[in-house]
């Protein structure tokens, strides 16, 4: 039997449903006050989670604004070479409603555009909350078969329950990151930026990668200076961004190799530097690496996991932390992944 949580969406939450959502959503939205809403542009461009720039709103106000600015300029072309005031009118009248119609038919394809975007990051989030709750049960009840209280457990199907445990253990991060994909487009990441020390939390990190590390023949060093002030930012946050740097890095070594992590004062800021003896990124690739769902096209031949959302999840955290993030790397060699934060 299918299980229904109604915890964080009301009545929206059953998947086969969600097409009556959005038509419920319809509906509701022909009352006056959303009709007002229409106008508050700053909200819609919000919702639409596009800066002010690209929202299509806004954008029909710059071209209300260019349609007058054409209206004025034919007037004033209009009476130096014009006598008839009725021919200038009829000008202007045509000029300005055929203006009105490109610029309208212009801004409802940008809206609609818009509006699927924002459709599809909506149905990623619900989707994602909806295979959570299912999945965390199976890894719970993998988890309690593999203890043996129902039973003593033979070895070959020991094995199977390890494949079942990691797979759901995978399928858990990707959802995840899903769902922290969806968060970023809609502008939603929550932030809570507070002082703490990035030195403490890389140590913290290290010692969680290190039965790892150990395992895969990596050499891992660590190198900090001393007296490093405080970051602020938010350091869960910040700390997915570094678990992912961390995790590339030591992922994309193909036999053994050897990772370091540095952090530095640099000019007003924390400096954080990944250095890998991996197999480095081929310099036609480099320009898509922080695209959402991109993956090189040697990585597949040495590391078939991954879903490519790692460094598009990493650069976002690292830029709404007000912070910058780059490489270098040469394919052969290995990569360095870096990026700063502020103090406050
Ligand atoms: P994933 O690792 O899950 O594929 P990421 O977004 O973290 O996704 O990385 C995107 C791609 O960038 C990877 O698939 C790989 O091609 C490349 N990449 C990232 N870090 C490294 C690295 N340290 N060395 C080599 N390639 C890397």
């Amino acid at each position: 039997m299918r299980r229904k949580s109604h915890r964080l969406y009301p009545a929206t939450l059953n998947l086969a449903d969600f097409h009556l959502f959005f038509k419920y959503d319809k509906i509701e939205s022909v009352n006056f006050k959303k009709i007002l809403g229409q106008f508050n542009i700053i909200g819609q461009c919000r919702r639409y989670g596009l800066s002010i720039w690209q929202c299509p709103q806004f954008l029909f106000l710059i071209m209300g604004a260019i349609i007058i600015g054409a209206a004025l300029i034919t007037y004033g072309i209009g009476t130096r070479y014009i006598e008839d005031p009725f021919l200038i009118s009829l000008i202007i009248i045509l000029l300005t409603t055929i203006l009105f119609i490109i610029s309208f038919i212009i801004t409802q394809g940008f809206e609609r555009l818009a509006e699927a975007n924002r459709m599809k990051s909506e149905f990623i989030s619900l989707a994602s909350h909806q295979l959570r709750a299912p999945l965390s049960n199976l890894k719970w009840a993998v988890e309690f078969l593999m203890s043996g209280r129902l039973g003593k457990i033979e070895r070959e199907q020991t094995e199977y329950f390890k494949i079942l445990k990691e797979n759901s253990g995978r399928m858990t991060e990707l959802i995840s990151d899903l769902l922290t994909v969806s968060r970023i487009e809609q502008r939603s990441l929550s932030f809570k930026k507070q002082e703490f020390s990035l030195e403490d939390l890389i140590k913290d990190l290290i010692l969680e990668f290190k039965p790892f590390i150990q395992s895969s023949n990596i050499e891992l060093e660590f190198k900090t200076e001393k007296n490093l002030p405080k970051v602020f930012a938010d350091p869960s946050q910040i700390r997915l961004a570094v678990e992912n740097l961390l995790d590339n890095a030591s992922r994309y070594i193909k036999d053994k190799g050897k990772v370091e992590v540095k952090i530095a004062k640099k000019r007003g800021n924390l400096y954080f530097e990944v250095r890998d003896s991996g197999i480095g990124i081929p310099n036609e690739d480099k320009k898509y690496i922080f695209q959402k769902f991109f993956r090189s096209g040697n990585v597949s031949k040495h590391q078939t996991q991954g879903s490519g959302l790692g460094l598009y999840i990493s650069k976002a955290i690292i830029e709404k932390s007000g912070g910058k993030i780059g490489f270098s790397s040469q394919e052969g060699v290995g990569s360095t992944f870096w990026f700063t934060l502020p103090f406050k």
